[in-house]
């Protein structure tokens, strides 16, 4: 896989330095509500800062607004980074995507941008897959680097395609169909089995002729009556799901077939969970997974949001080797995709 340059090669004392970062952090009450990201961030930021850089301009969006929106401002995050690093050369600019080049890879925007700064660091492995101003387009015009984080996770996510050990049990699952089952037979050719619940299993299942036989669908499903917290549910094979009903998580079969293969693996890669986990009654096939994945004897990485959600609720994150920032680019990443904010930093 491509390696692009790190920022430990950089020669940045005296200079500013732009850092595309993922502040992308929950906010409740006009404050963050989770600085994890904010916190990933630091070791690229401290290393510029001890390599003498005159000044680090840092950019990042936050959620999705349409146009400038007070709603959606980094000002609390300036505030927790303030906290977390206070260094007077540290500056944020606003939300990105306040402006409406950011998604179109405006040249205008990138232009503005890299004005700020003599060299550019992208750290925003989550933002990777977007060809968007603040990723792609400023690496054109700027010498642009790797930040650490962006280095780890494709180091991490690499290895999963290029020297996994084996046994290697991929676990998918989750709501966004559309865009995992390209990962599905990708990682088809590399793993040894491609376990998927969530949604996207009554969706497989109906796809024939399946055959492949890397591929574990569940055996058994949780049904319910309606897509409701409380609705009638019961226990079904997962090809006799009553007409009308709905499978919202795995079996209590198939959370122990999961539970095995998940046992046997050396490396191990989760993403989406098993059932609507934010349901407790649809919960059990997410926690035992997530079990199985912490208590493995293997390599072990998750990606996507509600994934790690779960992990974090249930106090296994720390239990994980690599716990991926990035939902969407790891899927594409796996899936063989080239990242363009990747691609747009020169090689080594
Ligand atoms: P991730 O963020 O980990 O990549 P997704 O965003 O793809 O995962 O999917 C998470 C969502 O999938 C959760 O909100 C969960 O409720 C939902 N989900 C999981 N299984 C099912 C299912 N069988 N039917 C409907 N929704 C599901
Ligand atoms: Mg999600």
């Amino acid at each position: 896989m491509r390696r692009p340059r790190s920022v430990r090669d950089a020669d940045v004392a005296g200079r500013r330095v732009l850092v595309r970062v993922d502040f992308n952090v929950p906010l409740e009450d006009g404050r963050v509500a989770d600085d994890t990201r904010i916190r990933a961030a630091l070791p690229t930021l401290e290393l510029l800062l001890e390599r003498g850089a005159a000044e680090l301009v840092l950019c990042s969006h936050l959620g999705r607004p349409k146009g400038p929106d007070p709603a959606f401002s980094l000002e609390p995050v300036r505030v927790r980074l303030a906290e977390l690093l206070p260094d007077e050369r540290v500056r944020l600019l606003e939300n990105t995507r306040f402006d409406p080049g950011e998604t179109k890879n405006d040249p205008e925007l990138a232009r503005r941008l890299a004005s700020h700064a003599d060299l550019y660091v992208n750290d925003a492995f989550g933002s990777a897959h977007r060809a968007h101003a603040s990723t792609e387009g400023v690496a054109q015009l700027l010498p642009a680097y790797a930040g650490l984080l962006l280095e780890r996770e494709l180091e991490e996510l690499g290895a999963l395609l290029d020297s996994p050990a084996s046994p290697f049990v991929a676990v998918l699952g989750g709501a966004k169909v559309e865009d995992k089952i390209g990962v599905v037979r990708s990682l088809g050719e590399r793993a040894d089995a491609v376990l998927v619940g969530g949604k996207m299993a009554a969706e497989l299942a109906s796809q024939s002729p399946l055959g492949e036989g890397w591929l574990v669908l569940p055996a058994d499903v949780v049904a319910a009556a309606a897509f409701q917290a409380d609705a009638e549910a019961r226990v079904a094979p997962a090809d006799a799901v009553p007409d009308g009903w709905l499978g919202l998580d795995i079996g209590p079969a198939t959370r122990e077939a999961f539970g095995e293969e998940i046992g046997r693996a050396r490396t191990v890669f989760w993403n989406g969970p098993m059932g609507v986990f934010e349901w407790p009654r649809f919960a059990a096939g997410t926690k035992a997974v997530a079990e199985a994945v912490a208590a493995a004897d293997a390599h072990t990485v998750v990606g996507g949001g509600d994934s790690v959600r779960a992990l974090e609720e249930l106090g296994l994150a720390e239990q994980i080797d690599w716990v991926s920032t990035g939902g969407g680019a790891s899927l594409e990443l796996l899936e063989g995709k080239e990242l363009p904010g990747v691609a747009a930093i020169p090689e080594t």
